[in-house]
């Protein structure tokens, strides 16, 4: 195991954008299979059936700033402290990140990099189908079904912002009310409601926040999410700085003909052009 990615930090600067893979599934409870995500993902935003630009006009195929740095080497119990270190690496000389999970398990030590960076107290932009945060999954804290619980018991989130939520049970209804999350479930969605977001914010984007008819290559397939124009309008539009990011939960096995991946790479694309135009 590594916590060293292809691209050398040395050779990255203060305002480029690394896209890193974090190739990790052992915290999934359902299904296994994200862990091949990031090559998958790679794969498609390769394809010559469309190219690099995002719809800012940022293209990324042109950005010097854009750096893909390959995938940490991971597979094994501390792949939580390589995924942190790894991250790290790259904050640390001024650079931003996107992270290609991987499972949502990813987000945790990628919050504690981003917040060892940019200072605790982060405000998260988090879309998802699920709240991600149960205080133990299958009797595994580190589970994707927790990230966010336990980031904002060690202070690295102190606003947390959901969009895409579907069937909350009570148990996650009460998570989210005792640490003050902000939930901006589908209903209320299909109401109206929008996010307010202001100054810095870091971006957690799991695909089975959009609904299995547009994105069907996810572990937990949950009827009645976004489309794939409104998560792009998530990205594009919402207020503040977008100052890192991560795409989870893709799943390889459970796609049809490749059109998730076409899907992620769209969306990665977006969050890239959006975080390079600052
Ligand atoms: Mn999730
Ligand atoms: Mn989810």
């Amino acid at each position: 195991m590594s916590d060293q990615a292809r691209l050398d930090p040395l050779s990255v600067s203060a305002g480029e954008l690394v896209l890193l893979g974090l190739p990790a599934d052992d915290h999934s409870s359902f299904m296994r299979g994200s862990a091949a995500a990031p090559q998958a993902i790679r794969s498609a935003l390769a394809s010559d059936s469309s190219n690099l630009c995002a719809e800012n006009g940022m293209d990324l195929g042109a950005a010097p700033r854009f750096r893909d740095a390959g995938d940490l080497a991971l597979g094994g119990r501390l792949d939580l402290a390589a995924i942190e270190k790894g991250i790290s690496a790259y904050l640390g000389r001024g650079a931003s990140v996107l992270c290609l999970g991987g499972d949502h398990s990813v987000s945790f030590p990628a919050l504690r990099a981003h917040a060892a960076r940019h200072g605790k107290g982060l405000t998260v932009l988090h879309i998802d189908a699920h709240p991600d945060l149960y205080d133990s999954f299958l009797r595994d804290p580190l589970s994707h079904a927790c990230p966010f619980a336990r980031a904002i018991e060690e202070g690295l989130v102190r606003r947390l912002v959901q969009v895409g939520i579907r069937g909350m049970n009570p148990l996650q209804r009460a998570q989210a009310e005792r640490f003050g999350v902000e939930v901006i479930d589908m209903d209320a969605w299909s109401s109206g409601r929008r996010p307010s977001m202001r100054g810095d914010f870091y971006l957690s984007l799991d695909l089975d926040g959009l609904d299995p008819a547009f994105a069907p290559g996810v572990s937990h397939r949950e009827p009645g999410g976004l489309s794939t124009r409104e998560a792009i309008d998530l990205i594009r539009r919402t207020q503040g700085r977008c100052i890192g990011a991560d795409l989870v939960e893709y799943n390889p096995a459970r796609d049809w003909d490749g059109v998730t991946a076409m899907t992620a790479a769209k969306l990665v694309k977006e969050i890239a052009g959006r975080i390079l135009s600052g």
